[in-house]
């Protein structure tokens, strides 16, 4: 179907838009930058060079279009992301805007009972202005016109940002697209883990965008001489903490995917000879089914609350985030897994531990989402890594799915 030509092609393009950074020799790429307008034009010149005219958006994402047998068909949507965390890797969204490039070139126009088209979203990781999703949001139409207001840390707010960038924050909403004009959404990217690694699979599928909770829990104890209060009658708040965090390792390690982490404390008032009195940690957790994670978070309530009582300790608890988990569309998987199986590769279905464009797109579209392997699922970090011939596989595999993707198994209502 293919030559490993393209797979060259792509891990050339990746290093191109890995030159295009803010902080050398590292790799920072951020929202309506500089940087972020020269990674746009270069992703427009291959847009070009596949045979699509490429525009930017109301948002300053980076579009373009194939028809297909006929004009102004809706559209399978590929894509991903073109900004990066700080000190990134060189994968992480970038290969599936590449790879979507490569894809439309390889099958051209007037081919698809559909049309196709390749979107690089300006921001995902929400580095500059501390929100995340916001060329996605934009798309889907689900974007908070307050987020105009937010500043970076040079106190630009995204609305002059926007009008450097050439763009008027008063349009943003144009950046919407309809859900008649979008068959699908599907986007590849790197696993970002080590499941497709340790199964020795090239490819696999995702069958859910996790949903995520972020508690703080604020602890109130008693603080005192570290030297004179007998063990017995302390009302330590790092004790007690400490006690929470092991429930919610237990309680996360119970069932598959689910996962749960305490990443962040403080005890105050954080001296050798002094008793904690307060102490603030943050719980994390994760699940590709919303109703298994709202059963772990009610039960972490009820450990922080046992553990509290115990130890004369005031507990109180606030929700800092709650997404809800972006199932894919089954009948999207069924043919992503045909994709896979049609190379002799083995159809590996996995959840997404982490946030995607797909999960804003969700919103509007049916969404799937074809994993890559990374070198020891390492990711956000410049050690991120995938071979060539991984990169292959996923074109491939991408590919193979455009040219087959049956519209008729589509159900007639939207997708979950
Ligand atoms: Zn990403």
């Amino acid at each position: 179907m293919s030559t490993p030509r393209a797979a060259a092609r792509i891990m050339q393009r990746l290093e191109a838009l890995a030159a295009l950074t803010s902080d050398p020799p590292r790799l920072t790429r951020v929202f309506l930058s500089e940087e972020h307008r020269r990674a746009n034009e270069l992703v427009a010149g291959w847009m070009g060079e596949a045979g699509m005219r490429a525009r930017v958006d109301a948002i300053g994402n980076i579009t373009a279009r194939v028809e297909g047998k006929a004009r102004g068909l809706p559209a399978l949507m590929l894509g991903s992301h073109l900004d990066t965390v700080r000190d990134a890797g060189r994968f992480d969204g970038m290969l599936g805007v590449v790879t979507a490039i490569e894809c439309a070139h390889h099958i051209g126009a007037g081919v698809l009972p559909f049309a196709l088209e390749v979107v690089g979203f300006g921001d995902e990781e929400g580095v500059r202005f501390g929100s995340t999703l916001l060329g996605s949001r934009a798309v889907a139409g689900t974007l908070d016109p307050q987020v105009l207001e937010a500043t970076d840390r040079d106190g630009i707010s995204m609305a002059s940002a926007l009008r450097n960038f050439g763009l008027d924050p008063q349009r943003v909403a144009a950046a919407a697209r309809r859900r008649e004009e979008l068959l699908a959404y599907v986007e590849l990217h790197i696993e970002q883990g080590p499941v497709l690694e340790r199964a020795g699979l090239p490819v696999g599928c995702v069958t859910s965008i996790n949903g995520a909770t972020r508690l703080l829990v604020r602890l109130q104890g008693m603080a005192g001489h570290a030297g004179t209060v007998p063990m017995s009658t302390r009302q330590d708040a790092l004790v007690a903490a400490a006690e929470v965090i092991l429930a919610v390792e237990q309680r996360c390690a119970q069932e598959q995917h689910l996962v749960g982490t305490v990443g962040r404390i403080e005890a105050s008032p954080g001296a050798v000879n002094v008793i904690p009195g307060e102490c603030s940690f943050t719980i994390d957790v994760r699940a590709p089914e919303d109703s298994r994670r709202h059963q772990a978070v009610a039960d972490l309530r009820a450990a922080v609350a046992a553990i509290s009582v115990r130890r004369a300790i005031q507990a109180e608890i606030t929700v800092m985030h709650d997404s809800a988990a972006a199932p894919c569309a089954p009948w999207l998987m069924q043919q992503i897994d045909a994709a896979i199986a049609a190379q002799g590769v083995v159809p590996q279905r996995l959840p997404s531990g982490a946030g995607h464009d797909a999960m804003a797109m969700a919103a509007i579209a049916d969404t799937g989402m074809i994993f890559v392997r990374c070198l020891g699922g390492i990711s956000h970090n410049p050690a991120e890594s995938i071979t060539v011939e991984d990169a292959q596989a996923g074109f491939e595999t991408l590919c193979r799915f455009v040219r087959h993707l049956d519209q008729a198994r589509r159900p007639l209502s939207p997708g979950p």
